[in-house]
């Protein structure tokens, strides 16, 4: 959580091993291949006037384009708000991708920069910032080589005034990723969620309005200007609309980045995209939205995976990170395993979530659960933690109390009193 200026920690372990920790060159999309397949095409339109912001808006909101990163926020309605707002106004690019299992910015990146830069300065165009920020994760320093070469590249185009876009690298905090965290770290403080209101679309960058968008949401509007938003808005599955990133990990054939309708089933997913369970694996669980989104069961391998499907089953889709577990993994050392994490992200600000996280912690090391003592301190923290993190934590454990009593005693975990609302996980 501490800013170490250049002294990251990446930077420090690449210094000890004696240079780049990842040597591997990164075969990306140049300039003039971006150009030759109509790359630049709709940022030099919207800066000629030959397409308004209020058409590339009605794009999007046709499109049914929301926020990857995770809240699912409609992208025309940030822009609407951010515009409403007095200028100076600022665009920030959210490059933090931190949720565990989440690697499809990552992916779009490494593959194209220039459409995502494009996306990025589109966005900028749309709400007139005064500068681009692009927050990148200091986890990726072959992707900081790759952004400061295609910057170039475009600024060298006239795409981009030199200084107009600004790379900054984050420290290795998951809260930055937090958008209120990440602008206290862009301004050089240490990286704690802001209240809210005012939200950061009234103030957010050095107290200006701004507009914070996840990498894949401005990687998309390149794409939805050449394919066009009825393309885009017939793909989803089971009556949801659009195309969804899956980060799937785990006891899967193929894992990877697999680019599927939105709503597909987990079962779907596994079976067309992911080449099946691994040889020996029967399905037990799964994560659907990385570390923050809960567990379902493998009995809800049929519910379709998209923002706002999950709620019923106390989970969500955040940014499509799936872990798929299966009957040779142990879930008190996922549930585990997910607590400490939020244990050590915790910013510490909040006593819910700084004191929370490390009791559920040592009440998930006992043999005995107290499922009330349980229930009522994830009540808490949902509640009246300040930001997601805090408000998140409990989901892998009362995912668990819910929909795994008999694998937890089957674990020799003894609920008591017994857990109340349990359904079948399989
Ligand atoms: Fe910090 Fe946790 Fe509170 Fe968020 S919920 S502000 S991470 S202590």
């Amino acid at each position: 959580h501490r800013h170490l200026g250049n002294t990251t920690p990446g930077a420090v372990l690449a210094q000890l091993a004696g240079g780049d920790l990842h040597p591997a060159p990164i075969a990306w999309q140049g300039l003039e291949a971006y150009r030759r397949e109509g790359g630049y095409a709709l940022l030099a339109k919207a800066r000629d006037g030959a397409v308004s912001v209020d058409q590339l808006g009605a794009m999007l909101e046709h499109a049914g384009l929301r926020g990857l990163g995770g809240a699912g926020f409609p992208t025309f309605r940030k822009w609407a708000f951010v515009r409403a707002e007095p200028a100076p106004r600022y665009m920030v690019i959210n490059a933090d991708e931190g949720e565990p299992g989440t690697f499809k910015d990552r992916h779009y990146l490494e593959q194209a920069p220039h459409r995502f830069l494009e996306g990025a300065l589109v966005s900028a165009w749309a709400v007139d910032a005064a500068a681009l920020y692009i927050y990148l994760r200091d986890e990726y320093p072959g992707l900081h080589a790759v952004l400061r070469a295609a910057i170039a590249e475009a600024e060298a185009a006239g795409f981009a005034e030199p200084g107009y876009i600004v790379l900054r690298r984050g420290a290795g905090a998951y809260i930055c990723g937090e958008e209120s965290a990440l602008i206290e770290s862009l301004e050089g403080k240490p990286g704690k969620p802001r209240h809210r209101p005012p939200f950061v679309a009234q103030k957010g960058l050095f107290d200006r309005p701004t507009l914070v968008n996840n990498v894949e949401t401005v990687y998309w509007i390149p794409l939805l200007w050449q394919h066009g938003a009825d393309w885009f808005a017939s793909q989803g599955r089971h009556g949801r609309k659009g195309l969804r990133s899956f980060s799937v990990s785990g006891r899967v054939m193929k894992p990877g980045v697999h680019l599927a309708p939105a709503g597909i089933t987990l079962q779907e997913l596994i079976d067309e995209y992911c080449g099946g369970m691994l040889a020996g694996h029967r399905l037990l669980a799964y994560l659907p939205g990385g570390a923050s989104g809960g567990i379902l069961p493998a009995s809800k391998a049929d519910i379709p995976l998209d923002f706002d499907t999950l709620q019923p089953h106390g989970c969500f889709i955040g940014s499509a990170a799936i872990v798929v577990i299966s009957d040779q993994d142990d879930l008190r050392a996922v549930a585990k395993n997910l607590m400490a994490f939020f244990a050590d992200e915790s910013c510490g600000q909040c006593t819910p979530c700084r004191v929370g996280t490390e009791k559920m912690l040592g009440l998930l090391e006992r043999d005995d659960w107290d499922t009330e003592q349980l229930q009522r301190l994830a009540q808490v923290m949902q509640d009246a933690s300040i930001c997601g993190l805090g408000q998140a934590a409990p989901n892998p454990v009362t995912s668990l109390l819910r929909f795994f009593p008999a694998e937890l005693a089957e674990q020799g975990i003894r609920l008591r009193p017994a857990a109340v609302n349990t359904e079948s996980a399989s």
